[in-house]
């Protein structure tokens, strides 16, 4: 899920499954879609 954060006067979107942050929150949905921050048990 994408969660919106406010810093020094800035919205940033940031993926809760991984906890990247974007300032577009059209990346940060593109990101979520295939993000596989909650299965973290495949190859390192
Ligand atoms: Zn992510």
């Amino acid at each position: 899920m994408v969660v919106q954060t406010q810093r020094d006067d800035v919205t940033w979107y940031k993926c809760e499954e991984c906890g990247l942050m974007f300032d577009d929150k059209e990346d940060a949905r593109a990101h979520e879609s295939d993000c596989d921050g909650e299965e973290p048990s495949y190859i390192q």
